[in-house]
């Protein structure tokens, strides 16, 4: 297939756009780099640099003929999100409707999208499967629910079919070794404690240690990216194959604590990484683990690399090379 990966150059999607590529698909990145990082774009891509509120640029690129569109260009910081809604509801939303306008003029019928576990809110009950309620309880949540809504509509009015994929918390480094990019100012727990390892930040500030969990830190399903990137060949295959569109969770299907998270970086690398306490995080619920049976129905996809040595040691692997 002929694939247009929007946001190909940021940290999920250039492990997706890479895989995507060793399966024999062609592969264009369309990217404003404002995230992403050249470091990210491989040889055997072409590469268009731009922005989705850009949406002359959009119709130009889409000109160029795809089968499908992996959409992966968004702002995904939950915490900012509830400070500056209007970034959030710019760059995701109407970036998403850009994107679905050029799709329909362009005649592309296939979108894989990154949802996000973020939609569910405070769980009712776990693990969260896709029948759960949807509550988000911060504003980056609501803005991928409300592009799911978007889609839904895109389907039963223009015919896009779409794979909406739900993450839970991804995190870890191409088990390869390939990708090599660092996030540019990462607000997410994993590139954080590894930004202290190196010594690119001072401390890990842990936001609350009060919450109804066992040691009181917050409890999320890591899924480690190489995961995540086999999900979407497997979902953009099935589009393909079934011409339905779907929603599924992405999660290891098990939970693990901040303070879990920090002990085993700390064993892992071999360095101290101070940590203070301060308040919760606005927004943020007290524990996300996800049941991924439909993914594993569906796709018969599961996670392979889940494990949290195997999500540090490969984040290591790549943090370390910028040890301060
Ligand atoms: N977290 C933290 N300090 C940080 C970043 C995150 O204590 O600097 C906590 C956060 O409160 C949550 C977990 O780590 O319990 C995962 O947060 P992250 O931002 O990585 O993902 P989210 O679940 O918010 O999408």
């Amino acid at each position: 297939m002929k694939i247009l990966v929007i946001g190909g150059a940021g940290y999920i999607g250039s492990h997706v756009a890479r895989m995507l590529a060793d399966n024999g698909n062609k592969v264009s990145i369309a990217d404003n780099l404002s995230t992403g990082t050249e470091e990210n774009l491989f040889s055997d891509y072409d590469f268009y640099k731009g922005d989705i509120l850009d949406y002359p640029w959009l119709v130009s690129i889409m000109k160029h003929g795809f089968d499908a569109i992996v959409h992966l260009a968004a702002a995904k910081a939950a915490g900012e999100s509830m400070i500056k809604p209007e970034k959030y509801a710019t760059q995701n939303i109407t970036g998403t409707i850009n994107i679905l306008n050029a799709a329909c003029q362009a005649g592309i019928s296939k979108i894989v999208f990154s949802s996000s576990a973020a939609i569910y809110g405070e769980p009712k009950y776990l693990p969260i499967d896709e029948a759960h309620s949807k509550e988000p309880t911060n504003f980056y949540g609501f803005t991928k629910l409300e592009i799911e809504r978007l889609l839904e509509w895109y389907d039963k009015l223009r015919g896009i079919k779409f794979a909406a994929l739900r993450y839970f918390n991804a995190a870890g480094y191409d088990i390869e070794g390939r990708v090599r990019g660092l996030e540019k100012n990462p607000a997410n727990l994993v590139p954080v404690i590894m930004e202290v390892a190196a010594g690119m930040r001072s401390k890990l500030e842990i936001f609350g240690t009060d919450y109804p969990t066992p040691d009181g830190t917050g409890v999320r399903d890591y899924i480690h990216v190489t995961d995540l990137a086999q999900a979407h060949c497997k979902a953009l295959n099935h589009l393909a194959d079934a011409r339905q569109s779907f929603a599924v969770n992405l999660g290891s299907e098990k939970g693990l604590s901040v303070l879990e998270i920090l002990k085993a970086a700390r064993r892992i690398t071999g360095r101290p990484i101070p940590a203070s306490i301060v308040e919760r995080r606005p927004g943020d619920p007290a524990k996300l683990i996800a049941s991924s049976c439909a993914a594993k129905q569906l796709l018969g996809w599961e996670a392979k690399y889940s494990d949290v040595d195997t999500i540090i040691a490969t984040s290591w692997r790549v943090y370390e090379k910028h040890l301060a």
